[in-house]
């Protein structure tokens, strides 16, 4: 049972000797519980924050314990009556090629409805974290200008073709031109503009003419303090991520920005919330109701990236970090 555990804990960037492969044994399940075996592993960016110390919204993985990460798999021995060998089910199996889990913690995926994959993208927790930050706190009406960070991401994809079904101009922001080229031509966004670009400000005030009224912050950074100076009163904000910071290792260089900041938040009654998706778990039956007609009618597109091999999940999860994935990153564990 090939598994990746965190032998221990990363300053900066984690690399092979933070996220170590090694051969584990081979779990066996007990009474009420299923054998899974895993076909893709979803690698999110959430999982930096797993192996830190910090304290956060969620426990951090121990030193010396196998990765943890939402999978797809295939039941191999079912002892839990509602699952059946050959099934497929969403788990949260870790980064592994066997898992063992309750079998009341499984949700059985049917194929018929929708390839496997899309119940950890875009129909699973990033399809789901875009769709209530948006509804939920971004609020955005028609006619109104969003603005989405990581816009050909997981999250980001999803952001801004909902922006879109609902009326509005939607501006993306990305650290590549493929990736600024594709989210306008195969998700229908207005423009999207290259943060790495000299004149990166002078193109995102072109490219909304009226201001911003959402800006769903999914990186921070200098993103952000762009963005920031073309607000309109009453914006909302969605504090979804900010990855530009997740390996940091130090403060960031003064001058000191916060006083500037909450002068705006009075000046134009800014409304920046926080959120955690799981805190709008009582919308999943909305989500998956609206998420699957619009993927199945074509209204929302999505695109994965599927590296093959649990052995080339650390290079992988590094390029997470630093804008080398194109769409929904997933490691194909097995064959499916
Ligand atoms: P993505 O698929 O968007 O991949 C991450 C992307 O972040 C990279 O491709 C890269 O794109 C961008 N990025 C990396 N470093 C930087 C940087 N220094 N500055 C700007 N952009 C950077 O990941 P997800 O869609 O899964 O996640 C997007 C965000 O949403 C993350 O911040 C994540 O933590 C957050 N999130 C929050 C949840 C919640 O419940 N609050 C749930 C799920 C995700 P580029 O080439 O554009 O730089």
């Amino acid at each position: 049972n090939q598994q990746i555990i965190l032998a221990k804990r990363p300053t900066g960037m984690p690399d092979a000797s933070n996220l170590q492969l090694r051969d584990g044994p081979m779990p066996s399940c007990g009474d009420g519980e299923v054998l899974v075996r895993t076909i893709y592993l979803s690698l999110d960016p959430y999982m930096r924050g797993r192996m830190s110390a910090a304290k956060s919204y969620a426990a951090s993985v121990a030193e010396g314990a196998v990765m943890e990460g939402a999978t797809v798999g295939q039941v191999v021995e079912s002892r839990y009556a509602d699952l059946a060998e050959g099934d497929f089910v969403l788990a949260h199996g870790g980064w592994q090629q066997y898992n063992v889990q309750a079998g009341k913690q499984l949700r059985r995926l049917d194929p018929a409805d929708a390839p496997i994959s899309t119940a950890v993208g875009v129909l699973g927790m990033p399809g789901f974290t875009a769709y209530v930050g948006l509804e939920e706190i971004g609020k955005p009406q028609s006619g109104e200008t969003v603005v989405v960070s990581a816009a050909a991401g997981a999250v980001g994809q999803v952001v801004g073709q909902i922006a879109k079904l609902k009326g509005c101009r939607v501006v993306g922001v990305a650290g590549a031109d493929d990736k600024c080229r594709h989210v306008v031509e195969a998700y229908g966004f207005d423009a999207c503009v290259n943060y790495k670009d000299d004149d990166f400000f002078e193109q995102l005030e072109a490219a909304c003419p009226d201001g911003v009224d959402v800006y769903f912050e999914n990186v921070g950074g200098t993103v952000f303090d762009a963005v920031m100076r073309l607000f309109n009163d009453f914006a909302r904000i969605p504090v979804c991520g900010r990855i530009a910071h997740y390996n940091d290792t130090d403060a960031p260089p003064g001058p000191d920005r916060l006083p500037g900041f909450m002068g705006q938040i009075l000046i134009k009654r800014l409304l920046f919330k926080g959120f955690i998706q799981f805190d709008y778990i009582h919308r999943r039956p909305d989500f998956k109701r609206d998420m699957s007609a619009w993927v199945r009618n074509g209204e929302v597109r999505y695109q994965e990236d599927i590296v093959v091999g649990l052995e080339n999940a650390v290079d992988a999860f590094q390029g997470l970090l630093q804008g080398r994935n194109r769409g929904k990153l997933l490691i194909q564990v097995g064959d499916d």
